[in-house]
């Protein structure tokens, strides 16, 4: 088979990667428009959390993608400088918190109260990922394959040229393959505009800090503030510095950059000042829109002649975490082993 990627991201590298590690697969090519790989990812905090998840389906996607993630040398919880036990401390009164996060819990997590802030918590062994360094090591990989041909910096035209395995560029290059992925994160839409049972996808925006601080204990873990809608944890490569998303969310909009509005700013001031000190200091803020599939498997249509198009995108926000367990759903719905 002759597959094309579309979305060099952390889930179409992750996707182009299962499928050139596939008997049944000759050919990837990976399209993005930009002309580095990582997508928006780069520039995130990277990928930190518990092994916890909310449904079944979720459970068995972080499963899949932690042991995937070790395999592949991705996980950096064994080296020093990431070696912690980390802990994810909701901020509820909702009592229900407790059970939902043990009844989830697959691992041998501790149920724990943090002293700082009361809130209850999981503290497990840390699952941390840098998603450029996760880029590196799956570009080197599928260099190393043989199989792979980068086509970065070339945009696709989509919905048209995609409908029959057809990949146009913006260029006017075009090229027939048997089968599509596409990956394109919050761009799905435009790609994908008219494709039936596009409905599942939605985008969602969400806002990013930075802030340095001075906390008198310094934070434990991940605190997760449903009050705000905020989650705020310390950055492992940079001392004394703290990322922060608020997932106040605003859906089904189209990509946009700019500042977060003046409602995330107030949440955000909040939550730094209550557990970063009252010295807190903003040093970036930006606004990002991702992807967010409600429950839903990749999409797949059927294209002309037995072609299949399979769009695979983002869970709840969690696009780096979860990206081996969706790509390999996207591999079984192409019948690639
Ligand atoms: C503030 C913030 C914090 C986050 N924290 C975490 C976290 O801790 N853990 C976690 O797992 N996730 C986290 N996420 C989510 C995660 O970053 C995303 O879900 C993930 O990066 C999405 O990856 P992707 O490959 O689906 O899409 P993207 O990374 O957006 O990649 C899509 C790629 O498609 C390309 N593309 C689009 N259209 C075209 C076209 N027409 N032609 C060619 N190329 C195209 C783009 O250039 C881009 O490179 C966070 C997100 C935000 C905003």
């Amino acid at each position: 088979m002759r597959i094309a990627v579309i979305g060099a991201g952390a889930v179409g590298l992750t996707v182009a990667d299962m499928l050139a590690q596939s008997d049944a697969v000759a050919e990837v090519h990976l399209f993005d428009r930009q002309t580095e790989a990582a997508g928006g990812a780069t520039s995130y905090a990277g990928a930190s959390d518990v092994p916890h998840g909310w449904t079944e389906r979720h459970r068995r996607l972080i499963e899949t993608s932690m042991e995937w993630h070790r395999a592949v040398g991705a996980d950096l919880a064994d080296e020093d400088r990431y070696r912690h036990r980390t802990g994810t401390f909701w901020r509820s009164d909702d009592e229900r918190s407790d059970a939902r996060i043990l009844g989830f819990a697959y691992d041998t997590p501790v149920l724990t109260t943090d002293a700082r802030t009361g809130a209850r918590g999981l503290l497990g062994d840390g699952y941390v990922i840098a998603p450029g360094r996760l880029a590196r090591i799956l570009l080197g990989r599928l260099r190393a394959s043989g199989k792979f041909t980068a086509r970065f910096g070339t945009a696709v035209e989509g919905p048209a040229g995609l409908a029959d395995g057809t990949v146009l560029d913006a260029s006017g290059g075009r090229d027939d393959f048997d089968a599509v992925v596409v990956a394109a994160g919050p761009w799905v839409t435009e790609l994908l505009a008219d494709l039936p049972g596009l409905s599942g996808l939605r985008t969602k925006q969400v806002y990013g800090y930075r802030f340095t601080g001075d906390p008198r204990d310094p934070l434990t873990g991940t605190v997760v503030d449903l009050e705000h809608g905020a989650f705020l944890f310390p950055q492992p490569t940079v001392p004394d510095s703290y990322a922060m998303s608020i997932k106040c969310d605003v859906y089904d909009v189209p990509v946009a950059e700019g500042a977060p509005s003046a409602e995330a700013d107030e949440a955000a001031w909040t939550v730094a000042r209550t557990h970063l000190g009252p010295e807190a200091r903003l040093t970036a803020r930006r606004i990002f829109v991702d992807t967010y599939t409600d429950g839903s498997i990749p999409l797949v249509a059927d294209l002309s002649g037995g072609r299949r198009l399979v769009c695979v995108s983002g869970t709840h926000g969690s696009g780096i975490r979860l990206a081996p367990g969706l790509a390999r759903e996207a591999c079984d719905l192409l019948g690639v082993a």
